[in-house]
């Protein structure tokens, strides 16, 4: 399951934005350390394109796909050096596909910013910093590992090397990993290190209750501007206040609240769409007799780590894939037309997977 994990300072909303994800009551106290365990939630993606083909296929399961977030302990200036809950709040991201950066956007007088004042362009810095020291600690420790076996020129040591250093590289003009133009293989290789700037971001501005229905004020335009001049990511604004109030209604209660705000739609659906198209998520589908599947796999993907979002023995495995885009699957109706018209593709490892593919793995194990 994809998980994307809630970043930022402390006292920034994360809790908040959590809480009203998951609505499963995460503390949400004007304390800096409040959320030490990380707290999992789990929250359905819409996708009608599983609906219709539920209906064509007549599996008796639909199974949706669903984004985990993880909402994890607020992060220091010095947390990669272990201040603060530093070396746990690490821990915890390493294993997430996506970061969702929360930004404080909101004034206001009772709740504490750690470092008194209001800017966002400044925290998102300080939490950048942060992840990009902590990822040139690990490749440096990884390169002092292989680079003795390159010299000696073993194969596999080399080709890590190689994917290593623009890593440094990169790190060291103060970029992130994800910033880098690499082939899909050399990427396959970054991605296994699992080094945090190598993770797609969200950018998600916490506005104030009085910012609404536009969430838009003079914290949110600066770090727009700041966003777009440095290509940083994709940017959000939501008022996570709000939307964990909206959380706790009953669904016409809030389609009322919504009206009386004049907003159209819930922060927080924009959010999962923002999260999971804006963040280079694709989907793809399988089907069987039992089940038809949505499954949710970064762009770029390779058909053998399709297979592998199923299960390990089919990456393993991976023999090829039969291929056939939604739309086409749609108009042949069923498998067996899709062949007879010629639309069924096989395709073997080095295809990449595109939004929209039914596929069909062969394997052997
Ligand atoms: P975290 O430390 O980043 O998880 O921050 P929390 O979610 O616990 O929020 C810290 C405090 O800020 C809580 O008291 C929230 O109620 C408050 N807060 C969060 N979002 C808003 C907002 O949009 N406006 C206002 N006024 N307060 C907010």
């Amino acid at each position: 399951m994809l998980k994307v994990g809630i970043v930022g300072l402390p006292n920034v909303g994360k809790s908040c934005l959590f809480n009203a994800l998951t609505a499963a009551g995460a503390a949400a106290d004007n304390y800096p350390f409040c959320t030490v365990d990380p707290n999992v939630g789990t929250v359905e993606v819409p996708e009608a394109r599983l609906d219709r083909l539920h209906a064509l296929v007549r599996s008796p399961q639909r199974v949706p796909t669903f984004i985990q977030f993880v909402d994890v302990a607020g992060l220091v200036e010095g947390a990669s050096h272990g201040e603060g809950l530093g070396n746990q709040f690490l821990g915890h991201i390493r294993d997430v596909d996506a970061i969702a950066h929360v930004l404080r956007c909101f004034e206001d007088p009772d709740v504490a910013h750690v470092l008194g004042t209001v800017d966002p362009v400044r925290d998102r810095g300080i939490v950048d910093t942060e992840l990009a020291l902590a990822d040139l600690e690990a490749v440096e420790r990884r390169l002092e590992k292989v680079s003795k076996r390159a010299r000696s020129g073993e194969g596999e040591a080399l080709a890590e090397e190689q994917a290593l250093l623009p890593c440094r590289e990169t790190l060291d003009q103060g970029l992130p990993v994800r910033s880098l133009d690499l082939p899909p293989d050399r990427w396959q290789r970054v991605r296994s290190y699992n080094l945090l700037t190598a993770k797609p971001v969200l950018f998600v501005a916490n506005v104030g209750e009085s910012d609404l229905p536009d969430c838009e004020n003079e914290f949110t335009r600066r770090l727009a501007d700041a966003l777009e001049r440095e290509s940083a990511g994709p940017m959000i604004a939501v008022s996570s206040r709000i939307e964990a109030e909206l959380a706790e209604l009953a669904p016409d209660e809030r389609k009322e609240f919504l009206d009386e705000l004049g907003v159209s739609e819930a922060g927080l659906s924009r959010l999962i769409r923002a999260a999971y198209g804006l963040l280079g998520l694709i989907t793809f589908f399988t089907f069987n007799e039992k089940e038809a599947r949505a499954w949710i796999l970064p762009r770029g993907s390779l058909a053998p780590e399709a297979a592998g979002a199923i299960h390990t023995d089919f990456q393993r495995g991976f023999i090829r894939a039969e291929t056939i885009q939604f739309e086409e699957f749609v108009v042949a109706g069923s498998m067996k037309s899709a062949r007879e018209l010629g639309r069924v593709r096989s395709e073997g490892k080095d295809y990449v997977v595109q939004d929209g593919d039914i596929l069909l793995f062969r394997f052997s194990v």
